[in-house]
């Protein structure tokens, strides 16, 4: 569809008046929402209406509903909060406040709504729609309305876009602020991480989510914290005497630092709420430790949306606006979701049922109900959570498997690093430690591996990674354990003489393209070197996220947010400025992925990627675009301008020559500058969601290598990737992604799911040509 927008070829007959509106608690990633939708909107050839302070200004109408303009929504996607404003209305929750709502809304010829807001708005806005008739007819009966005037407006089309920092809302992954907040609560943390050691200190951190807890669960994870408490799963009574437990062999093998996470909804299996300062007095009093309580508070909600918020909310906007256009009157209202790395409508009223008979669970003391209802991610990141941050006695014996099915592990890095890729190293660490198997880091990649440094206890015990080696490598960038591009074609024969020699049972390698080529290689020289017949997997760990078999590489979140912290910042300058122009070359080698991505979402002016090359055409085209927009706007606009460029777009027009061509170009209208970000795109501490990917994946990776190991999967499927696929996670034999899904020459994967996000974000940025007409 939008290859054919893009070509001026698909034309929608139905002129519609939509409005956008944020309700309940602000979350950041709501103003690039309402972008997403007035722009698509004109793009679709809809007029966009804002309606100001949520339903607040349904019920006031007047100046509250104002057509939005394309420009009015320019720089929306780095806002926080919502530009529109919300507010909770206790008018619209009765039916006279609905009616008056439903007058305006006639009056001004809007006949369907997008609402970005959390389950209470989207109810309200389900229970607007079912009442749409008999509020039109009460309009008419009454005299407020005439027949004629309702006419057009038969049925309201109600299009529910998740808003909320709690990410509490069933059938979709992630909620539009969540890992936003997340990154604001990881910022806090990771500083009180330092003073918690310097002192030796404990912190108890409270963060929000009143029934949900995927904040603190992830918070948990993502910070390495010692223990979390959440509504949906909580603690039994006697609850203490374990807390106490965990604390204190985490302390007796080393530990400085204590963190517990608390949901501000936390409670006990009793439903009594668990408040900081009561885990702080046991921790004071029974175990000793000097402890603090910190409150994060409303800084949860603050600061700019992170990456994947901008990309979520502005994906999630362009399909409401569709959604708008699809709807009937007989099909049930739509929520815009994301399962995995697919952008899903589900049915609005479903969401919110389940949404709230979770909480009718928790209240019903059923919390197996409660946990089973929340996404299975939830879950898996709640066992990840125990795998890898609790070293605690229960572990130890539920989960230790007997001395006869235990197993050395091998964990080798391979290729750049990439934010997350010791969190992975991490969490199979631990998780082996907890399992009873032997985790061994191979240090400095195959090579090192060849040159014997990858010793494990043939010369000294110190490289099987213990439980405290790991400890902080969770917020750590880089490899820790070291990194090597070189794959082991170099040396077949004493690569697999040193798999024999420290008797590897199955091998995790993480890393980019390398790595992927290793285990190929690895895989193909099975039948001339046994030592490699072993179980084998290979988790895609590179900014480039240029991987088969996989639409998602560790490392490439944090890139992503890096380069938009940047190019906010450059943004800024240029606007200063006024007369700026700033081209910004990202790395990515052959894949475009980092350049789209990273255009899409922060609103650049034109994206050059190595898919499509650089053409003497397309710098024309730009060039006179440029010279419009400058001569356009005069000087007014306090935007700057930004195009985006891949390192490997072009050997011919480098950034540097597009730069000085652009200023030649430019008749005196502006100046250009260039930017080369160089090698901070790996990130210095990863972001959140690689933090948590990182875990999770890791954990599915050693239950793959102990499900081979104990012929669980076929021996042809032993050696595999593991990757994002649409809405799944899955592992696909490498032979297999070799032939089918990767372009081995050009070093990429074949599957570019995101590459018409690059017309995406040129429709968006600039419109269609018809609407620069007129
Ligand atoms: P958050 O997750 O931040 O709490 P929310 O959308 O759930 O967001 P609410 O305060 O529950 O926030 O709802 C926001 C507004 O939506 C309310 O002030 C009210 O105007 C409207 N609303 C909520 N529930 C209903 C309902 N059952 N019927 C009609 N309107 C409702």
């Amino acid at each position: 569809l939008i290859e054919e927008i893009s070509q001026g070829k698909s034309s929608e007959k139905r002129r519609k008046r939509i409005g956008v509106m944020t309700s309940g608690g602000d979350s950041q990633g709501m103003s690039a929402a309402v972008r997403a939708v007035v722009r698509m909107s004109y793009i679709r050839g809809c007029e966009p209406y804002g309606i100001y302070e949520g339903y607040e200004g349904l019920v006031q109408g007047g100046d509250l509903i104002k057509k939005m303009q394309w420009q009015d929504v320019r720089g929306w996607l780095s806002e926080g909060g919502t530009l529109i404003g919300t507010a909770r209305c206790a008018s619209f929750r009765e039916r006279p406040g609905r009616l008056t709502a439903a007058k305006n809304l006639i009056l001004a010829g809007i006949d369907a709504l997008v609402i970005c807001g959390g389950d209470g708005s989207l109810t309200g806005a389900d229970i607007f729609r079912a009442e749409w008739s008999g509020l039109v007819q009460e309009l008419i009966s009454t005299g407020q309305l005439t027949e004629e005037q309702c006419a057009p407006y038969r049925f309201l089309t109600i299009v529910g876009l998740v808003g909320s920092i709690d990410n509490d809302m069933a059938s979709t992954d992630a909620t539009i602020g969540a890992y936003s907040s997340l990154t604001r609560i990881c910022e806090a943390v990771d500083s009180i991480f330092a003073t918690a050691y310097s002192h030796s200190r404990a912190f108890v951190v409270e963060v929000m989510g009143r029934h949900c807890g995927w904040l603190a669960l992830m918070a948990g994870l993502s910070t390495g914290a010692d223990f979390v408490f959440i509504p949906e799963h909580p603690p039994q009574p006697g609850w203490e005497d374990n807390m106490c437990k965990v604390l204190a062999k985490h302390r007796q093998i080393g530990k400085r630092t204590t963190i517990i996470i608390v949901a501000e909804g936390a409670i006990d299996t009793n439903l009594q709420p668990i408040k900081p300062n009561y885990i702080k007095d046991i921790c004071s009093q029974r175990l000793n430790l000097d402890t603090r309580v910190t409150t994060l508070g409303h800084t949860q909600r603050g600061g700019v949306p992170c990456f994947f918020d901008r990309m979520l909310a502005t994906l999630q906007g362009v399909e409401a606006v569709q959604a708008v256009l699809d709807a009937t009157p007989d099909t049930p209202s739509p929520m815009i979701g994301i399962n995995e790395n697919r952008i899903s409508r589900k049915p609005l009223m479903e969401a919110v049922r389940l949404t709230h008979s979770v909480a009718k669970a928790i209240e019903s003391k059923d919390f197996d109900k409660a946990i089973g209802l929340r996404d299975p991610e939830f879950v898996e990141h709640l066992d990840a959570f125990r795998w890898t941050n609790a070293w605690s006695e229960d572990i130890e014996s539920d989960f230790k498997l007997p001395p006869e099915k235990r197993l050395r592990i091998a964990i080798i890095h391979v290729g750049a690093p990439a934010g997350g890729m010791n969190a992975a190293t991490r969490a199979a660490a631990r998780y082996c430690i907890n399992r009873g198997h032997t985790p061994l880091a191979v240090y400095n990649g195959f090579p090192g591996l060849c040159r014997h440094e990858a010793v494990s206890e043939a010369d000294s015990l110190s490289h099987v990674l213990d439980w405290m080696d790991v400890e902080d490598w969770i917020i750590r960038g880089g490899s820790e354990i070291g990194t090597n591009r070189a794959t082991p074609d170099m040396d077949l024969g004493t690569t697999a003489y040193m798999f024999q020699k420290h008797k590897f049972d199955a091998v995790m390698i993480v890393g980019g393209f390398e790595a992927f080529v290793a285990l190929g290689q690895l895989t193909k020289a099975r039948s001339s070197y046994p030592a490699f017949r072993i179980p084998m997997v290979c988790l895609p760990a590179t900014i480039s996220n240029n991987v088969p078999a996989t639409e998602y590489s560790l490392g490439s979140d944090t890139a992503l947010n890096v380069i938009v912290h940047y190019c906010d910042t450059i943004k800024q300058s240029a606007s200063a400025s006024r007369r700026r122009v700033f081209i910004v070359e990202v790395q990515g080698g052959r894949s475009g992925y980092l350049s789209v991505l990273s255009g899409l979402t922060v609103g650049a002016l034109a994206i050059y990627s190595p898919e499509e090359g650089i053409k003497l055409k397309t710098l024309a085209d730009d060039a006179d675009y440029l010279r419009k927009t400058f001569a356009r706007e005069k000087g007014e606009g306090r935007h700057g301008k930004l195009l985006i460029r891949n390192e490997m777009a072009s050997q011919t027009y480098t950034t540097e020559v597009i730069g000085k061509m652009y200023e030649e170009e430019s008749e005196g209208r502006y100046e250009t500058r260039t930017s080369v970000l160089g090698h901070v795109q790996q990130g210095g501490n990863p972001s959140p969601m690689d933090r948590v990917r990182a875990t999770r994946l890791a954990v599915r990776c050693m239950h793959f290598l102990e499900d081979c190991a104990y012929g669980v999967n076929k021996v042809d499927d032993n050696s595999t990737v593991i990757g994002v696929k649409g809405s799944a996670i899955v592992f696909t034999n490498i032979l297999e992604a070799e032939e089918k899904e990767a372009d081995m020459k050009n070093r990429i994967s074949r599957n570019n799911w995101w590459a018409e996000l690059k017309q995406l974000s040129d429709l968006l940025q600039r419109g269609t040509p018809e609407l620069i007409a007129s």
